[in-house]
């Protein structure tokens, strides 16, 4: 990577990325059993370690980190950690998202509280660290449209300190059809579009959510690497790519780092990304993706630094803010 150029990740999960040692201290506080009581015990209920059969298989690894939210300080706690752990890190600006309703869940919380909750977490988080940081909210798809109302009222009541809404989940069996008056809304809001497609969904899950939802990015996008005409189009109306190279290999999207499309979307002149998706899940970081992943897919350093000028380009930040970011590795 370039030392030169913003260290920046923009698609990662907060409540994909909950510390081993927070689902310990929360399990015991909200008396919670858990499948392990030490970091080594917990570690292989919650991380992956190789190749999962499918992405909701792996999906399955969230459950303990959404088990132990067993209130609103839990969630703000969550998402203060994050940012701490993006600056830990060495990150200079990350975009981090998460889905209320989800968190809500497993003990009944009210999805709008969450999202006051995560607001607050994160607002702590930057004033700690001084970390540039935005918000994206998700609906998730798994549990419907109805339930998807819900999500992006849940949402909408914080409008101002989101940048972005995103849909993510079982892309297989929820289409994006499902989800079109949630996305005008959305957009109508001002917010930006990224959508989670072409994952566990073919290429035309990646249409539709251009489409029907309005996406500007896509998470994922791989199965784009079907439909030459869907390059061309991603190419021509600049949308972003936000490739995860490990979560993509032990989802099983992809068969293994070399088979990985990113180095081809890359040379088709694509906005593609790396990014690390939910890393307490994968076992990584950013700098592991960079420095590991990306070169077992392929990737040659000049490609690398292509990747992060990308981000830049992709960010949900002002081009003064951009400018900033860049002034700030001189
Ligand atoms: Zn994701």
């Amino acid at each position: 990577m370039d030392p030169k150029l913003p260290f920046i990740d923009l698609h990662r999960h907060l409540d994909g990325n909950v510390r081993l040692q927070t689902i310990l201290d929360l399990g015991r506080k909200h008396n919670i059993r858990l499948p392990g009581d030490t970091l080594e015990t917990l570690r292989p209920h919650v991380q992956v370690d190789g190749v999962m059969p499918d992405l909701i298989t792996w999906l399955n690894k969230l459950h303990w980190m959404i088990a132990v939210l067993g209130d609103y300080e839990a969630c703000r706690r969550i998402a203060r950690e994050n940012v701490e752990d993006a600056k830990a890190e060495g990150l200079d600006y990350v975009e981090l998202r998460f889905s209320p309703y989800f968190m809500a869940g497993p003990n009944k919380l009210n999805p709008g509280k969450v999202v006051e909750a995560v607001v607050a977490g994160i607002a702590e988080g930057r004033a700690k660290t001084g970390l540039k940081v935005n918000l994206i909210g998700i609906i998730s798809r798994t549990f419907g449209a109805g339930a998807g109302l819900i999500e992006l009222e849940a949402l909408l009541a914080q409008r101002a300190h989101l940048v972005a809404l995103d849909l993510a989940g079982d892309e297989k069996n929820f289409p994006a059809e499902l989800f079109v008056e949630h996305f005008k809304r959305g957009r109508d809001a001002g917010w930006a579009i990224t959508v989670h497609a072409g994952e566990a969904g073919g290429a035309a899950s990646v249409w539709a959510a251009l489409q029907r939802l309005g996406a500007t990015r896509i998470g994922h996008g791989i199965r784009a690497i079907d439909d030459p005409r869907l390059l061309d189009y991603l190419r021509e109306h600049r949308i972003g790519l936000e490739i995860n190279l490990t979560s993509n290999v032990q989802t099983n999207t992809v068969p293994g780092f070399a088979a990985h499309p990113m180095k081809r979307f890359l040379a088709h002149g694509l906005l593609a990304t790396i990014n690390t998706d939910d890393p307490v899940i994968s076992g990584i970081d950013l700098r592991h993706e960079f420095m590991v992943a990306a070169p077992a897919a392929g990737l040659t350093a000049a490609e690398i630094a292509q990747a992060q000028r990308n981000a830049l380009t992709l960010a949900y930040l002002s081009a003064e803010d951009k400018s900033a970011l860049l002034a700030a590795k001189a």
